[in-house]
């Protein structure tokens, strides 16, 4: 039995980029509907619970560069949501991280909190988020497009907005063979993703890492060692995020899980005192992690019969603040 659902405009992915499209179309009075296949809305603002912790897995914090965005996120400080964690970040090297003026942001509770207070704030206004969804197929429908869900729902609108990882995108237009000129074609292909492999620890004794609880370390194998206990989004646990680089996790993106966590451990262990030990671990892999090569503008509008437009973090500026600014600029386009 086919169960066809209407709306005005869709939205395939509620990850930062998707809810800030969403929050200038339903201001503007837009009928819209969210499809994400995860099981709940953030997508790479992801924050996990692990033992008796809570930790950031994906996005760590973020930064404002555009005045557009730094507005949002002056709001969401005064609502008490956001908090500037730090101003610089250890290298590993140094006692404690070297402030360099500009804050890092991060968020009460866990990076994925910012994307439910923005899904709770499209829904009061009357949008439709439906988790666990994930399209398989976009093509042209009479004005407009219908998308096909893997639970065998049809989604009808008149326009569409694309905010998944440009190889699913691309996927999910090739299935429902929705014509694609070749400089749309071409646009998309050239987009390129590092994945990212990341490990989660619960850690019973002290932990060490320089205030204010995490080091950076871009050229390192492992780029990121954070406390989120010192991060203030894990009161009764302390958790470790530990992230590796684009380069080693391509190496070793399918090597099992025990492995791997030989390997976080390993890069882990300078920082914890001798006493302390793991009590608990999780491995989670990012396949398409951090954008490498991007499109230039914040959104591609492809020529197609009815409006489909597509963006995310790899149009513009390949961070959380990127996202944002591509999701605004597809909600005005529109
Ligand atoms: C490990 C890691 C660390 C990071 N650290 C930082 C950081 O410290 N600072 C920073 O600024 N940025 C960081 N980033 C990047 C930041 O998380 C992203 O730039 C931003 O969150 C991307 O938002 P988005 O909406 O473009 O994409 P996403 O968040 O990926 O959202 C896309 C959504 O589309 C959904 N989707 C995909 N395919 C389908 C389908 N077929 N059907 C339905 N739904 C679908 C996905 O489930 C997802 O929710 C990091 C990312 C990772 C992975």
């Amino acid at each position: 039995m086919s169960d066809t659902h209407h709306s005005d405009v869709l939205i395939i992915g509620a990850g930062m980029s998707g809810l800030m499209a969403a929050s200038v179309l339903v201001a503007a009075g837009r009928r819209v509907t969210l499809l994400d296949k995860g099981r709940s809305v953030g997508g790479r603002l992801a924050t996990r619970r692990i033992g008796a912790g809570r930790a950031d897995h994906g996005a760590q914090f973020f930064t404002v560069r555009d005045p557009e965005f730094g507005a949002w996120v002056e709001r969401w400080r005064d609502e008490g949501l956001v908090y500037v964690w730090s101003h610089g970040w250890s290298d590993g090297s140094l006692a404690d991280a070297p402030p360099d003026g500009h804050p890092r942001y991060a968020v009460q509770g866990g990076m994925n909190r910012l994307a439910k207070h923005l899904a709770a704030q499209v829904e009061a206004q009357g949008a439709e988020i439906l988790t666990d969804v994930r399209v398989t197929a976009v093509t042209p429908h009479g004005d407009g497009w219908r998308l096909i869900g893997d639970d065998g729902r049809n989604f009808i609108a008149s326009a569409l907005i694309m905010t998944a990882p440009a190889p699913q995108t691309l996927a999910m237009l090739d299935a429902g063979a929705t014509p694609l000129t070749a400089e749309d074609r071409a646009c998309l292909e050239r987009i390129r993703y590092a994945p990212a492999l990341c490990g989660l620890y619960v850690v019973e004794g002290e932990v060490h890492l320089p205030a204010p609880g995490a080091v950076q370390r871009p050229d390192a194998d492992f780029t990121w060692i954070a406390d989120n206990r010192r991060k203030g989004i894990s009161p009764d646990a302390t958790v470790i995020t530990v992230h590796a680089s684009g380069d080693w996790s391509a190496a070793r993106y399918d090597a099992p899980d025990a492995e791997l966590s030989e390997a976080f451990e390993c890069a882990l262990r300078p920082w914890l005192a001798a006493d302390a030990w793991i009590a608990e671990e999780q491995i989670k892999r990012w396949r398409y992690a951090a954008p490498t090569v991007l499109h230039p503008e914040r959104l591609l509008r492809v020529a197609a019969h009815a409006p489909l437009l597509i963006g995310g973090d790899a149009f513009g500026a390949p961070r959380v603040e990127g996202a944002a600014l591509s999701g605004l600029a597809i909600g005005r386009a529109l």
